[in-house]
């Protein structure tokens, strides 16, 4: 009998812009009655260790994931990793860079909203944000704790989206530079929710720096794109994954397993990290 295991390998805990602990994140996996879990924060492993440890009570498997943020040709990319060791000294000190750079990002929003007449603290923004990584989404709700807006979409649209006049981009960083801090701590990077770049074009060369995978399955994915993804991974030999991007209470109606992918995926990722000499 096929196995009816299914994993969940996007989700956000409040090391990064999700709104619930590690530990909530993991009870919701169980609820859903998911085999295996990637808890994959941006820039940020901190809720990996506590995560394992709940999981592991619940019979979870936790994979170590990550999200790492980089630009090309001034788009947004978001580059996912997953099976890497979290204490690879390179790691740690990417991460701490990049950290460094989100806060100093934070501090240029700030500016670059104060210029159009909109006037928050960057301060307040670290409270919101508390330990892990500060991304937009905190100082989206610092902007909605003031009125300035009256949704946290809202503040994508009209303050720090792109082409918006807060708008920094979360890092200066080729994907290739995170792609190989990736491979480097002995990781599988996979490119994250592929219709949010809309540059297909743009993969071919991501592989050719080292892509190994392609986020084809996750809750911004109709069934067409799915199918144009799976195509397009297939047709570039990549591996597949698939996940919710769980936020908590930031994306509303979005439950951990929203999106739920076949154990097999992870057992082919776990084989192309075993295959693959660094
Ligand atoms: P950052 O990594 O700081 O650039 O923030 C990226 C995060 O912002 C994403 O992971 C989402 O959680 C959130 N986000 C991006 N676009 C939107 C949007 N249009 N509405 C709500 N949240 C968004
Ligand atoms: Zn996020
Ligand atoms: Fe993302
Ligand atoms: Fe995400």
């Amino acid at each position: 009998m096929p196995s009816t295991k299914s994993a969940d390998l996007h989700l956000h805990t409040t090391f990064s812009d999700g709104t619930d602990s590690p530990e909530r994140v993991v009870e919701l996996a169980r609820q859903a009655g998911l085999s295996a879990i990637a808890i994959t924060d941006h820039d940020n492993v901190e809720a990996i260790p506590i995560a394992r440890t709940v999981a592991a009570g619940f019979g979870i498997e936790l994979i170590p994931g990550i999200e790492m943020s980089a630009s090309a040709e001034g788009e947004e990319v978001h580059v996912l990793g997953f099976l890497f060791d979290p204490g690879h000294p390179g790691l740690s000190r990417h991460l701490q860079e990049q950290q460094a750079r989100r806060v100093e990002r934070v501090h240029e929003m700030v500016k670059r909203l104060a210029r159009v007449g909109v006037r928050i603290d960057a301060e307040e923004v670290f409270r919101v944000a508390g330990p892990g990584t500060v991304g937009r989404p905190h100082v989206a709700r610092v902007l909605l704790a003031h009125g300035y807006i009256t949704s946290l979409s809202e503040a994508f649209a009209k303050y720090i989206g792109p082409d918006n006049p807060g708008f920094v981009p979360g890092s200066p960083l080729a994907p290739a530079q995170v792609i190989r801090v990736i491979r480097e701590a002995g990781g599988v990077p996979v490119l994250a929710h592929p219709v949010y770049l809309k540059r297909d074009a743009l993969i071919a060369g991501f592989v050719k720096e080292g892509l190994a995978g392609l986020e084809a399955y996750h809750s911004g994915h109709n069934p067409d794109m799915v199918r144009h993804y799976v195509q397009l991974a297939d047709q570039l030999k990549l591996l597949k994954t698939g996940g919710s991007d769980y936020h908590g209470n930031a994306k509303e109606g979005l439950p951990v397993g929203a999106v739920k992918v076949p154990y097999a995926l992870v057992e082919a990722l776990k084989q192309w990290q075993a295959a693959t000499v660094r």
